[in-house]
């Protein structure tokens, strides 16, 4: 069997790329290399790696057979013609904008977007030259009154970090291609399977492998993708930089592919039904879920997304005091607290927006609480819930 080329259907291609039995007698899946130094075969290939015209990759950094088949796979996946992995999923973000931005360049980014890369833009991009400005996640079409003659990239994420409001990729596209703007976008809530970001018009599409990619809460790594015209700009940034995934965590994010599109399943479904629940509660203000039918956003989630993921957040009727938030949140039994997502085990925290944000309101003044489903039974979380609103409603 050699792996597939054309992943008609996702599942088996998920189940069954990277099956090489001629190759490692029969085991089915990529060894582990672990590699710092790679041998040359001779003085010819010494030479020819010196002038940059060598095949494969010549030090551990570069990677290896490992890191080669994840990138391949991934690829696949996204729909794209490459990808590189990276040590995190913010070593991914800060390779593409380190990449394609320079001194005296403009970038756009949603003011919705995960706080770490907010930080890198008003900390690093600043001291080296570049002027981000945060565009409204709603923004659609009007993207166009924001662009300038240095605008050169427009960075998405969709829907947005802690409060999931979902963006009109198509149309930001639209008037990005039409001044010549690069367009990135952090699709890490998507997943690549329920998100097709170059189908969308996307350039660059990132992912935190750390999530469902992973699925087991045990490493961090990140991902870039990309069409062709960018590949060799993007590695060479990487290799200019060295945030290179180990090869064992390469081996552990192609094993969690195998079984991603089967935990997906299940956690977008267990998601929505907590979700719903958590609607009909009298202590709920709002459910901030995009596959939630009368929630914000789901409109376009509907139009863009083939699946949603187990993320999402939701707003109490009262703003809680602290004292009283903690009678429900440390006597939880399912869901822990902290963060990251995208595991087998259930989170919650409770979210400050306080001076995030500078282009948006949010609209709502009760405590804000955003959950992560993990692979429980969701009538147990439920409960478990349920008695976090009991032991509120006591303390008030
Ligand atoms: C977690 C996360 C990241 C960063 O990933 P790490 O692997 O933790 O560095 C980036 N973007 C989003 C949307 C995330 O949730």
């Amino acid at each position: 069997m050699s792996p597939k080329t054309t992943p008609t259907n996702k599942d088996t291609f998920l189940a069954t790329t990277a099956c090489y039995p001629e190759k490692h007698r029969g085991v089915v899946n990529m060894p582990v290399y672990r590699a710092s130094t790679i041998l040359f075969p001779n003085l010819a290939e010494f030479e020819a790696a010196d002038r940059g015209d060598c095949a494969y990759p010549v030090y551990g950094r570069y990677g290896t057979l490992t890191t080669e088949e994840l990138e391949k796979t991934i690829a696949l996946l996204e729909g794209a013609d490459h990808s590189i992995v990276t040590s995190s999923g913010l070593a991914a973000i800060v390779l593409v904008l380190m990449t394609f931005l320079k001194s005296g360049d403009h970038l756009l980014m949603v003011d919705t977007v995960y706080g770490p890369t907010r930080r890198f833009c008003d900390h690093e991009l600043k001291r080296l030259g570049v002027e981000t400005t945060y565009y409204d996640p709603t923004v659609g079409a009007d993207i166009s009154k924001l662009i300038r003659d240095n605008t050169r990239l427009i960075f998405i994420e969709s829907p947005g970090s802690l409060t999931f409001e979902v963006q009109d990729v198509p149309a930001i596209v639209k008037a990005a291609r039409a001044k010549g703007v690069l367009i990135a976008g952090d699709n890490t809530w998507g997943t690549p399977l329920y998100y097709h970001a170059f189908e969308l018009g996307m350039d660059i599409s990132i992912h935190s492998a750390t999530k469902y990619i992973s699925g087991h809460s045990d490493f961090l790594m990140g991902t870039v993708s990309c069409k062709k015209d960018h590949y060799m700009q993007l590695l060479r940034t990487f290799r200019n930089t060295g945030a290179c995934p180990s090869g064992d965590n390469c081996y552990l994010a192609l094993r969690g592919l195998r079984t991603m599109a089967v935990r997906l399943r299940q956690q977008y479904e267990h998601g929505l039904e907590v979700a719903r629940w958590l609607s009909s509660r009298p202590e709920v203000e709002a459910v901030l879920h995009p596959a939630l039918p009368g929630a914000p956003g789901h409109d376009i989630w509907k139009r863009d997304f083939s699946g949603a993921c187990s993320l999402f957040a939701f707003v109490l009727k009262e703003n809680v005091p602290q004292a009283t938030l903690a009678r429900m949140m440390d006597n939880l039994e399912l869901f822990g607290m902290g963060y990251s997502w995208g595991g087998f085990e259930s989170l919650m925290i409770p979210i400050n927006l306080n001076k995030i944000r500078t282009a948006t309101k949010f609209a709502y003044k009760g405590t804000l609480l955003r959950i992560h489903v993990g692979l429980e039974d969701p009538q147990d979380l439920m409960a478990d819930i349920a008695r976090g609103f009991d032991r509120m409603k006591k303390a008030a």
